[in-house]
């Protein structure tokens, strides 16, 4: 257990498609005047260096953030691309890719004074290094870190006090049981707080839970009358490969869905200018492609 560090992964492309629909959505959120809470069951560390140990030993933002970093595109970026590149830009210097920041970050730089954030966190170097990195952005009581269990601890924060909330689920999926708890998590909040927002973080990977997931998912929003976005973005093939020596080697992560239930209407419109662009910047073979489905 608890062998996966986000930092190996931090910027990759599954990195890229999250953290655009995050923001996309949590710009969204800021339209209303009336405050919101965003809750991040499984946080992270919260910030990443792209250049440090962890980052090279994968370089796995090089084939996802900084390729995307470093094209020109032949059309300007659709404005989602475009957000999430100014965002990221705004944790580095001008012309500098030092700094990747995690959903912790993305998610507290647009709040406003009476929105809150909750992290939940259960590796404890992780989630120390959350601490000191959130205790550098002096927001006080804004932001709240627990090193519990996100699946279980969320329950008390739902619904909550304005009721308008966003829940991003992105865990690790490292032992086979968090694909069934994320769904029976999603059931539970949905009885709690029908008219949240939630979005759900998935690997597309040859692994019977993880194909249930999204299906899963779907009968959920559809049994609870809610409108729900499926999105995918694969990069590669999944098929196995062979090293020099004849070995099998597994592709690396070759696809990632994200799920939301409630999202924006105008988001599906959005996505579809923006995945296009993902696909031609970040695919790394010919299987490389993007779906886009929606309901209810
Ligand atoms: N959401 C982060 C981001 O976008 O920057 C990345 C999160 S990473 C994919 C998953 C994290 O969940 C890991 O840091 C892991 O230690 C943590 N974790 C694993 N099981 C957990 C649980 N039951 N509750 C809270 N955190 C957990």
């Amino acid at each position: 257990m608890f062998s996966y560090r986000h930092a190996f992964h931090a910027g990759n492309h599954a990195d890229v498609l999250k953290h655009m629909v995050l923001l996309a959505l949590l710009k969204h959120m800021t339209l209303k005047e009336t405050p919101f809470t965003v809750l991040d069951t499984h946080a992270g560390a919260g910030l990443y260096r792209l250049d440090g140990d962890y980052a090279q030993t994968s370089a796995e933002a090089s084939q996802g953030f900084l390729k995307l970093a470093q094209t020109s595109p032949a059309q300007p970026w659709a404005p989602l691309v475009q957000d999430y590149l100014d965002m990221v830009a705004g944790f580095n210097a001008v012309g500098q890719w030092k700094i990747y920041p995690g959903s912790p970050f993305i998610c507290q730089q647009p709040l406003r004074g009476r929105d809150k954030l909750k992290l939940f966190e259960l590796h404890p170097t992780d989630s120390k290094t959350l601490t000191a990195n959130v205790a550098q952005l002096e927001v006080g009581r804004q932001v709240a870190i627990a090193r519990e269990d996100g699946f279980e601890a969320v329950k008390k924060f739902l619904p909550p006090p304005s009721r308008r909330a966003l829940l991003l689920c992105d865990p690790s999926y490292e032992i086979k049981s968090d694909y069934g708890r994320v769904a029976a998590m999603v059931a539970d909040a949905m009885t709690r707080f029908a008219t949240g927002s939630y979005m759900v973080w998935y690997p597309i990977i040859p692994r019977p839970e993880a194909h249930d997931l999204p299906r899963k998912l779907r009968t959920l929003a559809n049994k609870a009358g809610k409108s729900w976005l499926d999105i995918s973005l694969t990069v590669k093939s999944s098929k196995l490969l062979q090293d020099d020596a004849g070995e099998t080697v597994r592709p690396g992560l070759p696809a990632s869905g994200v799920f939301l239930i409630n999202p924006p209407f105008t988001l599906k419109a959005q996505l579809a200018l923006a995945l296009p662009q993902l696909v031609q910047t970040l695919k790394q073979d010919t299987h490389a492609r993007h779906t886009l489905e929606s309901g209810g």
